[in-house]
């Protein structure tokens, strides 16, 4: 089965790169801060992708399903 993919910020992601994803929306008081809002998807290299809470729930409900069926053996995803 190919890398299960999903797609963040324009970007189409393997979800094996994904470290974690932010539960609350980005906030650090940085006045000139691109994300304020935004949440933050980790990826294991040494970066981040910034979301919407629509795309983010998207991100987990994608991984939720991936650590459950690593193989796609259900084979009912994406
Ligand atoms: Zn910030």
């Amino acid at each position: 089965m190919d890398s299960p993919l999903i797609r963040i910020d324009d970007k189409q992601v393997p979800l094996y790169r994904i470290v974690w994803v932010a539960d609350v929306p980005h906030f650090c008081g940085e006045a000139d801060c691109m994300h304020e809002g935004d949440y933050e998807v980790r990826l294991d290299v040494d970066d981040s992708l910034w979301t919407g809470a629509t795309e983010r729930d998207a991100v987990v409900e994608a991984l939720t399903k991936w650590c459950s069926d690593p193989r796609g053996e259900e084979g009912d995803w994406l």
